[in-house]
């Protein structure tokens, strides 16, 4: 079978697409498998933190999702019974970022403007109905098998990244292992158009309201507020999506409320997982493929983009002949490293946070007291740490 001088991207998620436009960028020649028929219009990530917006900026993607989203400039903790205990500003961080704020919109709407962007360029393809089911390789390409209306089509190229999900095809053919766990208890996502600004006053768009009993979490998003309960154990899936039970939740979001016009409600699992390897001979995992988290703090769509601009910076250098193959080894080293480091640690930290108050906001008053801990604190939550931690790894 003959090479193709391209790279395969397996996934059109909000990871690949990032992998494709950058290696694009770079001049290198692209082609998407994509198991869906078009791209998913999933309800998933709404959060994109600053130096994601940075890096979407240096792909021309920034601006038009800031135009279809909402700048969220500030973000506050609340306890149940106290009500405000702490607000951050990202105006604080604004010396290590072009873009002090966080941009609350879904994911669906950065692929859509990502693949409207990438579908004039002449070295894009992109293949829906494509479901990567093997993966082979040799010393100087690798070949994937799709599955493609019934039937099974191969072909060969010279590098591979596996962007196909917290389930990845790429991962599972390659054998590499996905250690960890998963929580007994699941995340139920409530979405309303009501008005909570009109009812909670000084509210901001990203609020985390920490409680032993049932903490939330209240998100806006243009148009409808995203409300997310952690649901014990002992609640079977039957019992939570039916209409009360969401409505019984929403009654304790704010005293004397009730009744809620609800436009959806979503029932997750949530996992902390991350793959054995992010890099094997010529393929390589990126986002949900090599790690999963739970979704407080927003790190799992951004550090999946983090990692998308790592490697396709190297690997577009290695394609032009301007670095040699170790340098590829460092994206497994680094990205690698400060997931299990950073964001699996902080993810974990974050839920305890929101079910233990009374620390949590003594924590946070100590943090709030010190403009130096205020400073890396923001640096913490919005990732720019885990990027600068990265780039000490070498
Ligand atoms: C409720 C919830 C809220 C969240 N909120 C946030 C947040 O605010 N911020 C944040 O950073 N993260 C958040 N996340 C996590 C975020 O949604 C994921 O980290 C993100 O979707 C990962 O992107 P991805 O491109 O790696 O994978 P995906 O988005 O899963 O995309 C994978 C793509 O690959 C395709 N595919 C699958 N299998 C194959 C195959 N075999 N061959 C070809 N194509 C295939 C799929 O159809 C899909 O298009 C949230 C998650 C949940 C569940």
């Amino acid at each position: 079978m003959s090479v193709q001088d391209r790279v395969f991207i397996a996934g059109a998620g909000p990871v690949g697409l990032v992998a494709a436009a950058n290696l694009l960028r770079a001049g290198v020649p692209v082609t998407v498998f994509e198991a869906g028929s078009d791209l998913s219009t999933e309800s998933r990530a709404s959060t994109f933190h600053p130096p994601t917006l940075d890096m979407l900026h240096s792909l021309g993607a920034a601006q038009p999702l800031i135009a279809q989203g909402l700048i969220a400039p500030s973000f506050q903790y609340r306890t149940k019974k106290d009500g405000l205990i702490a607000q951050f500003d990202f105006d604080a961080i604004a010396d290590a970022t072009a873009h002090p704020y966080r941009v609350q919109s879904e994911q669906s709407k950065l692929t859509r403007i990502l693949l409207d962007r990438l579908q004039g360029e002449p070295n894009f393809e992109i293949s829906f109905d494509s479901r990567v089911v093997a993966v082979t390789q040799d010393q100087s390409s690798v070949t994937v098998t799709t599955e493609r209306n019934g039937s099974a089509q191969s072909r060969t190229g010279r590098w591979l990244v596996g962007t196909d999900g917290a389930s990845s095809s790429v991962r599972r053919s390659l054998g590499i292992g996905f250690e960890g766990f998963t929580w007994p208890d699941r995340l139920l996502v409530v979405s309303t158009p009501f008005d909570f600004h009109a009812v909670i006053p000084g509210l901001t768009a990203v609020n985390y309201v920490a409680d032993p009993a049932r903490w939330h979490f209240l998100l806006q998003i243009p148009g409808l507020w995203r409300v997310m309960f952690l649901i014990k154990e002992d609640v079977s899936d039957e019992q939570i999506q039916t209409h009360e039970f969401a409505q019984s939740l929403m009654a304790t979001v704010v005293p004397g409320i009730s009744n809620y016009d609800i436009s959806h409600t979503t029932l997750y699992k949530v996992h902390q997982r991350v793959a054995s390897t992010f890099r094997l001979g010529r393929a390589f995992l990126a986002g949900d493929a090599a790690h999963i988290n739970n979704p407080l703090g927003g790190m799992g769509m951004n550090g999946g983009i983090h990692d998308a601009i790592n490697l396709t910076d190297r690997l577009a250098e290695v394609w032009h002949g301007r670095a040699d193959d170790a340098a590829l080894d460092r994206y497994d080293t680094q990205r690698r490293l400060v997931t299990l480091e950073t964001i699996q640690t902080q993810t974990i930290q974050n839920k305890k946070n929101l079910e233990t108050p009374e620390p949590f906001r003594q924590s946070l008053e100590a943090i709030k007291a010190d403009p130096r801990r205020t400073y890396e604190y923001l640096l913490r939550v919005s990732m720019i740490a885990t990027l600068r931690r990265a780039q000490e790894l070498g």
